[in-house]
């Protein structure tokens, strides 16, 4: 039985496991992909103390860094279910079961797509999902942003301070945005706003995006607009599905809710990460939490009867 079982190894998770290792805890990690989010990641130049890296090499400098402890590093391997038996117990896709006395939940998030031509192919060439991640690539430039609600117009006055022009794409017939943000990207005088507005294709040149069409849905004609990058902003969906049959109480966007240590409704549980209710999802923001939620865990473990 571990004291501490991690489920997921982005960064809030190698963090958790880090920590955990560090009290003398007996700790494993489980993760369907190592690296989660940042693998997919390009540029990164938002970890504080280092100027510029790449994903899949700060990827494997988090593996590297959990290796240094005694882990037990468990990879490919995706959980399924949270059940309680004398411990608590994760079921794996495989079948197997790990019994733990303390969890964090660290299964992060994944951006919704538009599953339109030429998303993919141009994902990181000019598609962006993160406006704080990617938002100074782009400076001096044309973007557009796909979604009206609140994270699609705090994404705009957001890159309005920095691109030449936004361009906002929604494809209802209202913004979905709260008041206050859509007055004030209506007094940007470099914003526009489209309603009604259906993208059909991110366009390109083979090597980064040029552009994107789409179908004006009330006239149904289509149009063109000259893009360099295109910020998709229709929501991120925390890898909860999992969690649905179990007792941790998750919000109605289905995020793990946890209070200021990291703790879920079920005693022992802790959580951390985009897969939580934290408010910003950020790199640094995922492991800060991850150090919290190894940290309640540890509070949690010192204060049971010993067995
Ligand atoms: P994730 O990174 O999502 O990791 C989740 C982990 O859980 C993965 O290992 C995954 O395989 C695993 N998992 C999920 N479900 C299960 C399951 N059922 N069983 C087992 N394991 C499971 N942030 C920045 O600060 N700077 C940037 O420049 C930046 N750029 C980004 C660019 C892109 C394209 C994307 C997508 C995100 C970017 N972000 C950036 C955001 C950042 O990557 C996330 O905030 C961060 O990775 C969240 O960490 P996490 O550990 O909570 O979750």
């Amino acid at each position: 039985q571990f004291d501490v079982l991690v489920v997921g190894g982005g960064p809030a998770g190698a963090s958790a496991a880090i920590y955990s290792a560090r009290k003398g805890l007996n700790t494993g990690i489980v993760a369907d992909r190592f690296g989660g989010q940042v693998a997919d990641t390009l540029a990164i130049e938002n970890f504080i103390s280092i100027k510029a890296t790449e994903g899949p090499k700060l990827v494997a400098q988090l593996e590297e860094h959990v290796k240094e402890y005694d882990v037990d590093v468990m990879h490919n391997q995706r959980a399924v279910g949270l059940s309680y038996k004398n411990g608590y117990e994760i079921t794996l896709e495989n079948g197997a079961v790990l019994s733990t006395k303390s969890l964090v939940l660290a299964t992060g998030a994944r951006w919704r797509e538009m599953n339109v031509a030429g998303e993919q192919q141009y994902r990181g060439h000019g598609v962006a999902y993160c406006p704080h991640c990617d938002g100074p690539l782009f400076k001096g430039k044309p973007v557009a942003v796909i979604g009206g609600g609140n994270s699609g117009i705090e994404a705009a006055i957001d890159l309005a301070n920095i691109v030449e022009h936004v361009t906002v794409l929604e494809f209802a017939d209202t913004l979905r945005a709260d008041e206050v943000l859509i007055r004030k990207a209506k007094s940007l005088k470099n914003i526009t706003i489209i309603k009604n507005a259906q993208t059909t294709e991110v366009l390109g040149d083979g090597k980064k995006v040029t552009g994107l069409s789409y179908t004006d849905r009330i006239s149904g004609e289509n149009k063109q607009l000259n893009l360099a990058g295109i910020f998709v902003q229709i929501g991120l969906i925390p890898n909860t599905e999992w969690l649905k049959d179990s007792n941790v109480e998750l919000s109605q966007f289905g995020e793990i809710i946890i209070d200021a240590k990291g703790a879920t409704s079920l005693a022992g549980v802790y959580a951390a990460g985009d897969a939580t209710t934290t408010p910003f999802k950020q790199i640094i923001i995922a492991m800060g939490s991850g150090a919290t939620a190894s940290l309640g865990a540890f509070d949690y473990l010192i204060r049971q009867t010993p067995s």
